[in-house]
């Protein structure tokens, strides 16, 4: 999945199909368009991309679904590990806009590139 984070509020917040997610401040907003991979973003906005099968993996282990099975790499003091990133500036994926708003085009992406 991926995550906005605000470099003015250092808020968090999860992406949403279709639906103009901002963070604490309002500095920063983003959203999927409707195909759910591609987003749009706040130019001043960071995406992180947290890894969808590390999160769930260390969701069993830490509700005791599964345990020590060894699958989760763990710090120093008995913390999980979780795989995440910050997506490219230039990710082909992230669009940058200064007002983040729902344009038609966004609802799908097909028809948009289609004309
Ligand atoms: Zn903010």
């Amino acid at each position: 999945m991926k995550l906005l984070f605000c470099p003015q509020c250092q808020d968090v917040r999860k992406l949403r199909k279709l639906i103009v997610t901002r963070c604490q401040c309002g500095a920063v907003a983003g959203f999927y368009k409707g195909d759910g991979l591609h987003a749009v973003v706040s130019t001043e906005a960071m995406v992180v991309g947290l890894d969808n099968r590390s999160l769930a993996r260390a969701y069993m282990q830490t509700s005791g679904f599964l345990r020590d099975v060894g699958i989760v790499p763990v710090d120093d003091e008995g913390d999980l590990r979780l795989e995440a990133w910050a997506i490219s500036l230039d990710s082909p994926r992230i669009e940058r806009r200064e007002e983040v708003e729902l344009t038609r085009a966004d609802y799908n992406l097909s028809a948009a590139e289609g004309g």
